[in-house]
């Protein structure tokens, strides 16, 4: 059970937030957004003034625990957990992650922790997962360095059809440059925000791009994803444009995908590198790698959690469709990133890519933590990697390497997850219920619609 809130836990917050309300009244700020991501993955908010945040910071803000049960229209599910009109939570906003918003003048953002009444962490406030699984890593010595890739699609005007902004080839200059002043102002935004970009880049489908940031610890590469994509959110509204980041966007194309890194270290040393295991890989690095990758089925549940994203993640559109791993394989749902010769120590990750945008990031970061925890302590091997695109294969060939399909649908990827034990114990009963029925509650929503329908009602939502 984790212990309640102290009254010096409240003081020590209280202090923090008088600090923080006067320099943000100083700098003109009138709102902090205080934000959750509910179970469908949608970022949701309350916000108070600064004048307000030194009883939010000890007492908390209230919100309904309605808003797990959420699904992605705003319509709600009951599941056994979460669903009923009764109750209230209060959102107590990290301080420490206080920001304010480049492209919202006026605002500031912190992420919120969800406690009860009583001052305990709600069990599914999935930032406490996230945390918990990070400390438990801690536990055995490990720490895990983590960043999200952001990929979205920008609309010109404001419409509802999806109109691709920045016309050009693939990856093509002709994309940066059409789009130069609105990217410039991305790049600017995060660094003013204290965001470490590595890449901004036009992607493969017409509109789309793609920022990445440094690797962090991962409750804080949870957090970037909330605000860069606030962030991006924001400076596109104000270029008169409108930005998406549903798994897919039109039915016909390549979808946004939100691939996870993740290094583990011990003792400073990059455990993904200099080892006997394949390609370098330490025996817990390798342990890790096939932890998650056993898993994928189950993960796909938390990481590919829309109906969407089974548009997405298909074969040969680098989407990670196959359960498999590789080196620099981009068809290969888990994707070994050695770096290049000279910088192995520093740079080597694993790239979980068969996930997207549509999951919340804090509940995707813990499930990992812990499928890449059980492989490890259990001295999980990996198989062998695979170096071609799966589908090119014939079946007799995949089935001979051991290489199978991802769930092609989300009800097959519930099915997965609620079998799974080890996503169990680290969720709770609670996490694994209210999943399960959200997700079947966005199926039944769904049902019998088409590909261009599911498409077209999913696309302004995330
Ligand atoms: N857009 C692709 C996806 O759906 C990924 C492209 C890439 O490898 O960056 O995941
Ligand atoms: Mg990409």
């Amino acid at each position: 059970m984790p212990e309640p809130l102290t009254d010096s836990d409240r003081a020590r917050r209280a202090e923090q937030a008088r600090t923080a309300a006067a320099r943000l009244t100083a700098d003109g700020v009138d709102g902090v957004a205080v934000t959750w991501v509910d179970t469908s993955g949608i970022t949701r908010v309350k916000a108070v003034p600064p004048a307000r945040l030194e009883q939010a910071a000890a007492w908390g803000v209230g919100a309904s625990p309605v808003f797990d049960a959420f699904l992605l229209d705003d319509s709600i599910v009951s599941g056994r957990y979460a669903g009923g009109p009764v109750g209230d939570l209060r959102l107590y906003p990290d301080l420490g992650r206080l920001t304010r918003l480049a492209a919202l003048p006026g605002w500031a953002w912190a992420p919120a922790d969800r406690y009860d009444q009583d001052g305990v962490p709600h069990p599914l406030d999935a930032r406490a997962l996230a945390r918990r699984e990070a400390e438990r890593l801690a536990g055995s010595g490990c720490t895990v360095r983590a960043a999200f890739e952001i990929e979205w699609c920008v609309s010109a005007g404001t419409g509802d059809d999806f109109v691709p902004a920045g016309q050009g080839p693939a990856y093509g200059m002709a994309r940066l440059t059409g789009l130069a002043g609105y990217l410039r102002e991305v790049l600017t935004a995060l660094a003013a925000q204290g965001v470490a970009v590595e890449q901004v880049h036009p992607e493969y489908a017409a509109g789309q791009y793609e920022v990445s940031t440094a690797a962090t610890d991962p409750v804080g590469a949870a957090d970037l994803v909330v605000l860069v994509r606030e962030t991006v959110r924001a400076v596109t509204a104000r270029h008169g444009m409108r930005a998406t980041f549903a798994p897919k966007v039109l039915a016909g194309g390549v979808g946004n995908g939100g691939h996870v890194h993740l290094s583990l270290w011990r003792d400073g040393v990059n455990l993904m590198s200099g080892g006997p295991g394949p390609y370098g890989l330490t025996p817990d690095g390798e342990g890790f790698a096939a932890g998650i990758l056993e898993r994928l089925p189950a993960l796909l549940a938390v990481g590919a959690p829309a109906v969407a994203s089974y548009l997405r993640l298909v074969p040969s559109h680098w989407a990670g469709a196959f359960a498999c791993w590789g080196r620099e394989n981009r068809e290969a749902a888990l994707r070994l990133v050695t770096g290049s010769a000279g910088e192995r120590s520093r740079a080597a990750n694993l790239e979980v890519k068969c996930v997207d945008l549509a999951a919340n990031p804090y509940l995707l970061v813990a499930a990992v933590l812990a499928a890449g925890r059980h492989g490890a302590g259990a001295g999980l091997r990996l198989p062998e990697p695979v170096e071609t695109d799966p589908a090119g294969m014939d079946e007799e060939t995949r089935r001979k390497q051991g290489i199978t399909a991802l769930p092609g649908s989300l009800a097959e990827a519930v099915v997965a997850f609620e079998a799974d034990p080890v996503l169990g114990e680290a969720l709770g009963p609670e996490v694994v219920d209210t999943v399960a029925t959200v997700r079947r509650g966005e199926l039944a929503l769904f049902e019998g619609a088409s590909a261009e329908e599911v498409v077209a009602r999913s696309r302004w939502r995330y």
